[in-house]
This record gives structure tokens, C-alpha cells and sequence, in this order.
């Protein structure tokens, strides 16, 4: 298996790569129980300061890889004219 699964793709919002040898500092837990789960575009790093959430790490980062740009979002939807 490759560590794919395991990197944040680039920030669908400014293109930020998030550095692969600082994950720590773009996913980490919410909460003190570890339920919920941030990945994000870090400022600090030169990003935008998007984020995500969810339950589990893995969870913040497919959500972050499969995240779509807001620009390609229900605007190019072609809905019928009433
Ligand atoms: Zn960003």
C-alpha cells in the first residue's frame, strides 16, 4: 500500500500544499476525547485557514482530499427554468 491514503492533498481553496513532514500541526483532535477531528489550510504555513471536521483522523483527511472548490459548486449546476 502507498501512504497516499495518509496525505492532505493541496488546499482546494489558495493550493496550499500542507507539509507532509508536519501533519501533526494540520490534523489534529478538536476536542480532549479525540472525537472530532480538524484538518487545515494552516496560515501559519502561508494558507488560507480553511478546515474541516469530522470523527476520526482518517475521516478529516478523505474529507479534506475529496473536498470540491467552492467555484465549481452549484453554480455550474444547470437547473430547469420554471
Ligand atoms: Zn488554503
Amino acid at each position: 500500500m502507498t501512504s497516499a491514503k495518509n496525505t492532505l492533498k493541496p488546499c482546494p481553496f489558495c493550493g496550499n500544499q500542507p507539509r507532509e513532514d508536519d501533519l501533526e500541526d494540520c490534523i489534529y483532535p478538536a476536542n480532549r476525547e479525540r472525537t472530532i477531528w480538524q484538518a487545515g489550510c494552516m496560515a501559519s504555513q502561508g494558507g488560507c485557514d480553511a478546515e474541516v471536521l469530522a470523527g476520526s483522523k482518517q475521516e478529516a483527511i478523505d474529507k479534506w482530499n475529496t473536498r470540491v472548490p467552492r467555484r465549481f459548486g452549484i453554480f455550474n449546476l444547470s437547473l430547469p427554468l420554471l
